[in-house]
């Protein structure tokens, strides 16, 4: 094996261990090869390669989703797709063709070199653009235009056999400019998490970059209160995003790191709201809309705010790396965040942060109305100890996510943690439909192969 990937890559990798785990509380587990790719065409000598000797490949990129969806299968490859980083953006159309390794820092230098603009996850500017769109991630323009999933108009991909497929109107067109009219078959590629393929090139919408904008934060002494007004400002259409951030977030943003109870004075709930416009007329529709939608909680602009605490800059200019999340005594992160209905947020939010106080873990819960409010986002995110509390927040993940679950909300970059509880409760076509697709296409399992691997 060594000898053929030294032939199609010019060597591997020997710092197996170092690809082994990630941040979370997924089991880590040591593959027997990394590769680096450094052209395209070397993805399906690779993918025939691992067919026809039944060895697992698991693509990545920098490995930072937080639900152990990149680790590796034991024995297997790792396939580093750092080096594909290829931008080629249609600005008539407003869409992007991407390659797996173009990271959020350098996608926004390109888009905004042609008056083009996208939105950002919390992420690190490293982190890859299409590895989260595969993964139908969030932005700051959730509330506008939904999920990346919905952003995402074709793929080009490998299968197992090293047959390349393109998605979209590009399968006709070579033109990535729509996600139909023919059937939808770019779906087979998202939140699969490279279980079906090797995503090559995906073509990602983009918008218009506007000449003015603003972000604003709007402290609120409840979640209830913050929720309300997500749920007005959504329907208005006004608004990029409406996205809320409880208060340990802000806690630990200023640097604090043990936190106590809340202060009952202190606001529960921050809600950051995010638009632009491009004349100064409409600017200022939105900006007394908010503040007619939210009269208790007047809006504080984030470039003031960062005058007296110059440690929000994070929040401020995306991409940005969160510190506060990543470079923690303890080293670990993970979350469970989930799509479900708007009219429970309170309820969800509520329920989740009973639990996770009750586990003595800060309530970081993120909240956010998504595609003009037809659904909501809720996430609960943690810090922990790896070496000491790895166990206990696997048990507090599927406590979570059965009291999520029970609501109505199903997690998204499902972590192998969910998986006994997502069994229990998938439709059971569904499931034995994705396990045909999955044979049909991949008939000796070497696609990311623990992945949705449900029992
Ligand atoms: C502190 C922090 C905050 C974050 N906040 C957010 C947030 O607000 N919203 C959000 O959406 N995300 C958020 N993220 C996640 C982040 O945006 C994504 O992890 C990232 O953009 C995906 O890139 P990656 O390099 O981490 O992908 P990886 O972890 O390398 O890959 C992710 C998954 O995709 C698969 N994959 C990778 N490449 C391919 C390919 N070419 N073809 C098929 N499958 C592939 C991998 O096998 C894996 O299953 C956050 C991450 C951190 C660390």
């Amino acid at each position: 094996m060594r000898e053929d990937l030294v032939r199609i890559f010019g060597g591997v990798h020997e710092d197996v261990a170092a690809h082994a785990g990630d941040m979370t509380e997924n089991e880590p587990r040591t593959p027997a090869f990394v590769v680096e790719a450094t052209r395209a065409d070397q993805v399906p000598e690779l993918l025939r390669l691992a067919s026809a000797r039944g060895v697992p490949v698991t693509p990545k990129v920098t490995g930072l989703n937080i639900g152990g969806l990149a680790i590796p299968a034991e024995g297997g490859i790792v396939l580093d797709l750092r080096k594909l980083d290829r931008v080629e953006i249609d600005r008539h159309n407003m869409v992007a063709w991407i390659e797996p390794g173009v990271s959020w820092a350098r996608l926004k230098e390109e888009a905004h070199k042609v008056g083009l603009a996208l939105g950002f996850p919390l992420a690190p500017p490293e982190t890859s653009v299409l590895a989260c769109a595969l993964m139908d991630g969030l932005s700051t323009m959730a509330l506008a235009h939904g999920s990346f999933g919905d952003w995402v108009h074709g793929v080009e991909a490998y299968l197992a056999d090293g047959t390349k497929v393109v998605t979209g109107s590009a399968a006709m067109s070579g033109r990535p400019l729509s996600r139909g009219p023919l059937p939808d078959l770019t779906g087979m590629f998202l939140n699969w998490y490279g279980g079906t393929g090797v995503v090559t090139r995906l073509a990602l919408a983009l918008w218009p970059k506007r000449a003015f904008r603003e972000r604003e934060i709007l402290p609120f002494k409840d979640i209830e209160g913050g929720i309300a007004l997500m749920r007005a400002g959504a329907r208005t259409g006004l608004f990029d995003d409406l996205g809320g951030l409880s208060w340990p977030a802000a806690k630990w943003a200023f640097g604090l790191d043990r936190l106590g109870p809340r202060d009952p004075n202190e606001p529960e709930l921050y809600v950051i709201a995010d638009y632009g416009a491009d004349t100064k007329a409409e600017m200022k529709v939105k900006e007394e809309r908010l503040r007619e939608l939210a009269p208790g909680a007047p809006p504080i602009p984030v470039a003031e705010l960062l005058a007296l605490a110059p440690d929000l800059q994070p929040f401020a200019e995306l991409p940005a790396r969160l510190g506060f999340l990543m470079d923690h005594e303890g080293g670990g992160l993970t979350w469970i965040g989930t799509f479900g209905p708007m009219e429970r947020l309170e309820e969800g939010a509520r329920a989740g942060m009973r639990i996770v106080e009750g586990s003595g873990n800060p309530p970081l819960v993120v909240v956010r109305p998504m595609k003009g409010g037809h659904y909501a986002v809720l996430r609960f995110i943690f810090r922990f100890d790896k070496a000491r509390d790895t166990e206990r927040v696997r048990a507090l993940m599927v406590e979570l996510g059965r009291a999520l679950m029970d609501l109505g909300y199903v997690p998204y970059k499902c972590p192998a943690t969910l998986y006994e509880e997502v069994a229990r409760r998938i439709d059971p076509g569904f499931r034995a439909l994705m396990e045909r697709m999955r044979k049909a296409i991949d008939p000796k399992g070497i696609l990311n192969p623990d992945r949705w691997k449900l029992p």
